[in-house]
Order: structure tokens, then C-alpha cells, then sequence
């Protein structure tokens, strides 16, 4: 080739990467999100009074980025929620940390998620207790997260597909239950399907308000305390009908 073909060459590769979508998308080292990792878990969960040890080593380890949709890679740490899809969100790092702490969990505990979304709870979840049964409700959010997480090595998160409404009452009971979508009462089979002594969290209320909800079951009953207001999405119905 002549040099003038030559730079017709490098001229059009030029043209072609500056429009090459892979070059556009931000690309961080894992220093980078080791670091934003360790900034996170000190000042929005730690400076914030989440002092549970086990809480603080599991968000320090678990690497939000890859829960996050390549857009938001940039955000991945910041102290907000993020879509990932099908109108849902991943929760802020602070309200994981709030929430998982609340259930003062054991290594040997067997606790049941509601909203497995990104995956990113079930995660830090299962870097505490023994074993994590989630449910989704968009078919698509399961299997990506089933995906990141088997990705990761968990073999302790068992994703299912289906309406968290009812639990599920073939592992039952569990330990703890956490939900992480917004009914307008306590379903009835999550209750049932916590154990005598275990710790439920879950958010409670309309469309815009909700109090997250901490209860204890003691002698077959709830005993409840509204502990933080907040916003999470509605759970829903196979029909997509708010409950
Ligand atoms: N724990 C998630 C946050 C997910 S947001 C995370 O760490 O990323 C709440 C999720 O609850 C959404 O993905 C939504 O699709 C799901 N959801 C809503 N109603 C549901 C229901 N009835 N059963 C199971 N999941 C439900």
C-alpha cells in the first residue's frame, strides 16, 4: 500500500471509534471501585450509624458496580437508588445496610427476599447467613440477576420467578424475611412463613409514602415498629395491579 492509501485507512478507523458505542461507555479499574467501595460503606453507611461488623465487611466486599446497568456505571457508589430495567431500581447503599442490620442475622440463618431486583441485596445477604431464597416478579430481572449472581460464585441465592405475595412455603419457615417492593398491609403468607422469633423488615404504604415496617414474631404474632419512612416501588400483582 502507498502511504496516501495508508491514511485513508487510519482516517476512516479514526471515523469508526469515535463512533464505536464500546468507547463510549466509561471504563473504571478495579482500584477505582475498590476505592468509591471503601468511600461508600465510610461516609454513607458508617458516618450514617450502621455499626453491625458483618453489615460493613459484606458491602465492603460485594461489588455493587456489577449490579448496575452499564450507564450507571458511574454512579454504581452514590448515595441514591438507580433504574435497572422494567421501572425498577436498585435501593441505596444506605437503606441495604439499614435494613440487613435490622435483621440481626446468624451464620446459620435461612432468610427469604421479596424483590430480588438486581440482586445486589440477595448478595450482600448471603456474604452474612446461611442461604437466601428470593423472588422476582419480572422474568427478565430474575434471570439477569441469577446470572451476575451465579457469575460471582454464590451458591447459596435461590432465585424464583413468581409473585412474592405468597412466599414461598416449600422452604418455610425462615429465619428472617426482608421485602424490597411496597405492599399497603403485611401479606398474610410472609407472615406465616416466618419463624416463632424472627425478624421480618419490609416497607408499608401507598404509591409515594411508606414507614419500612422492623417486626418480630412472638407467640405467633408480629409485634411491629415503624422504624423509617421511605419510597420503594409498589409490589405488585401478576397483573401488574398494586397490593
Ligand atoms: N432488592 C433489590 C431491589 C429491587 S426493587 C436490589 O437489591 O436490587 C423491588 C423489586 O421488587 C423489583 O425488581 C420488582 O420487580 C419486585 N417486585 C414487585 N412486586 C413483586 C412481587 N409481588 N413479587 C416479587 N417481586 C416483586
Amino acid at each position: 500500500m502507498r502511504l496516501t492509501d495508508w491514511r485513508s485507512v487510519f482516517f476512516i478507523l479514526t471515523i469508526l471509534l469515535q463512533f464505536n458505542p464500546a468507547s463510549m461507555a466509561q471504563v473504571f479499574t478495579p482500584a477505582h471501585y475498590d476505592a468509591e467501595r471503601a468511600e461508600m460503606v465510610d461516609q454513607q453507611i458508617g458516618a450514617r450509624g450502621i455499626r453491625d461488623e458483618k453489615v460493613l465487611a459484606a458491602m465492603l466486599k460485594v461489588e455493587r458496580h456489577r449490579f448496575v446497568l452499564p450507564e450507571y456505571l458511574d454512579e454504581a457508589y452514590a448515595d441514591h437508588p438507580l433504574p435497572i430495567g422494567d421501572g425498577q431500581t436498585i435501593s441505596q447503599p444506605y437503606i441495604v445496610a439499614f435494613m440487613t442490620e435490622a435483621l440481626d442475622l446468624k451464620a446459620t440463618d435461612k432468610v427469604l427476599e421479596i424483590g430480588t431486583g438486581s440482586g445486589y441485596q440477595a448478595a450482600v445477604l448471603a456474604e452474612i447467613c446461611d442461604s437466601v431464597f428470593t423472588i422476582e416478579i419480572f422474568p427478565s430481572l430474575a434471570r439477569q440477576a441469577d446470572n451476575i449472581l451465579k457469575s460471582l460464585g454464590y451458591t447459596n441465592i435461590f432465585i424464583k420467578t413468581g409473585d412474592g405475595y405468597q412466599g414461598w412455603p416449600e422452604h418455610a419457615p425462615f429465619d428472617a424475611v426482608i421485602v424490597t417492593c411496597a405492599p399497603e398491609e403485611i401479606p398474610g403468607p410472609l407472615q406465616d412463613q416466618l419463624a416463632e422469633g424472627g425478624k421480618m423488615i419490609i416497607p408499608v404504604g401507598g404509591q409515594y409514602t411508606q414507614e419500612l415496617v422492623l417486626a418480630e414474631k412472638k407467640n405467633g404474632k408480629l409485634v411491629k415498629n415503624n422504624v423509617l419512612p421511605v419510597r420503594f416501588v409498589p409490589m405488585i400483582d401478576s397483573t401488574g395491579r398494586k397490593y
